[in-house]
């Protein structure tokens, strides 16, 4: 493309992709990683993991997808047709916040907001519906934080006639009514973790009757529901290779998006719960890296209250607080460290996605902490200058980005950032509500009390390499 007509084309502000140039196909970064991550382990006899243990839990289909090092693998046509009701979405020149920021960074967001769940999730639910359907399973438990996964999975399970039961985080229970309405309205039926439904559940609650939960407690809850019924299967929203390559439509299509206006990113900047959103959208960037085309620096950003990456072990540790998941390689805070209760709900794991971590390890990508209380303002600086309202999660990422475009505008640096808005917030404005009236604190890293509970919770670690 001729340089005059990019920059013409680079004033715009929506740059959309025609239904007929959605991507057909996921990318696995598995099959170019330049060195291969650590495999997961039996829970109990510590040995790799084969496609019978997870059997259990997971359709022969997505265990496969789990352990693939074939570079790409197809859409299926019924799951191509459920992602055409929101996708291809569409790719944000930040026009007026670039302008408020006085930078000359240009800064671009994907923005998976105009899902039916408001957030990128219904990526992975959907695929994820329709194996366990295609299967013959009847019913799927999950766990969700805010409730994003599990309004996205209740939506998924209608698409194809399947039931889906959810455990949500005690503390979103009760902060964040709307998103279990949504999920009851999508069919979806909802328990607050920890429950007495369960046997880790009740062994939570004898311990602490006012647990706030977590996510590692709530996967404990589902995972054990689903081990005990041939006809139930479990679905995991992040952390997973499956769930992470299904996500990378996000950044197959911002790749076409950016390639339209003859731009390449300098900085891909995303929020780490898990890692999905994040590594849907860095995956396929990360490709063309390797392959010499770009040469992008990809910023992984997570709360200051559950810092996993930044303050984290890299170890082997269980995926869920009672030990009934594979060990996993893992950034971790320890499987049962409970972080305080932030409105973030969606980056409050105690864990990190295995791929994240490894590339983490190897030095592809770099990692930061923000305070949620930064997020915030970053998140009410968006919605003035950009109209829409992001998640509590996506502000983290925001946040970064606005450190850099800050940087820019003293420098002078063109920078070209690309975020992924993976949520908006319609569904959080209490957390808005509660940061606008001065009620929200931050929880960093630098109170001796996360120090100490973040230590006490990695000694209980299990004594592997
Ligand atoms: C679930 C969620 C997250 C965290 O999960 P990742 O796997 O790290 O993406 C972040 N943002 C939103 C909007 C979410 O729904």
């Amino acid at each position: 493309m001729a340089a005059g007509q990019a920059s013409t084309s680079s004033s715009r502000h929506r740059i959309d992709l025609d239904e007929s140039e959605m991507p057909t196909r996921w990318y696995n970064v598995l099959h170019d990683l330049p060195t291969p991550p650590p495999p997961p382990l039996h829970p109990g006899t510590h040995e790799p993991i084969g496609p019978e243990d997870l059997a259990p839990l997971f359709p022969m289909d997505l265990i496969a997808q789990e352990v693939s090092t074939d570079q790409y693998v197809d859409i299926p046509e019924e799951v191509q047709d459920v992602y055409r009701l929101w996708r291809p979405s569409p790719l944000f020149r930040a026009h007026r916040l670039e302008r408020a920021l006085g930078t000359p960074a240009r800064i671009y967001y994907k923005y998976e907001g105009v899902s039916p769940a408001g957030s990128h999730k219904p990526n992975t639910a959907v695929p994820q519906a329709y194996y366990n359907a295609k299967a013959g399973i009847r019913r799927l438990t999950t766990e969700t934080g805010a409730g994003q996964w599990g309004t996205a999975l209740a939506f998924a399970c209608a698409q194809y006639g399947i039931e889906c039961e959810v455990w949500q985080v005690r503390a979103s229970y009760d902060q964040k009514p709307y998103r279990r309405m949504m999920i009851e309205t999508f069919g979806g039926s909802v328990h607050p973790s920890p429950s007495e439904l369960t046997a880790a559940g009740r062994a939570i609650l004898a311990a602490d009757p006012s647990s706030t939960g977590s996510l590692g407690i709530a996967i404990s809850e589902a995972v054990e529901v689903a081990a005990q019924d041939p006809t139930t299967n479990y679905a995991l929203g992040s952390v997973l290779n499956h769930v992470l390559m299904h996500q990378t439509v996000i950044g197959e299509e911002a790749l076409l998006q950016l390639a339209k206006i003859g731009e390449t990113p300098d900085l891909l900047v995303g929020c780490t719960g898990g890692g999905s959103n994040f590594g849907g959208l860095a995956f396929p960037f990360m490709r063309e890296r390797w392959a010499g085309r770009m040469s992008p620096q990809v910023l992984a950003v997570e709360p200051e209250a559950c810092p996993s990456l930044t303050q984290g072990t890299y170890a082997y540790d269980f995926g869920d607080t009672a030990g009934m998941t594979p060990l996993m390689k893992m950034h971790t805070l320890g499987h049962d460290f409970v972080p305080d209760p932030i409105h973030s709900g969606g980056l409050r794991y105690h864990g990190m996605s295995p791929l994240i971590s490894h590339l983490y390890e190897t030095g592809e990508l770099t990692a930061v902490a923000k305070p949620q209380s930064e997020c915030f303002a970053a998140g009410v600086l968006f919605a003035r200058t950009e109209g829409i309202v992001p998640a509590p999660e996506p502000t983290h990422a925001l946040a970064a980005a606005i450190e850099e475009a800050r940087r820019c505008a003293e420098t002078g640096e063109e920078k070209v950032i690309l975020t992924a808005l993976c949520g908006h917030g319609h569904l959080d404005l209490p957390a808005y509500d509660a940061y606008l009236h001065g009620r929200v604190t931050d929880h960093g890293w630098s109170s001796p009390d996360l120090q100490a509970s973040v230590k006490d919770a990695l000694s209980r670690l299990p004594q592997l390499v």
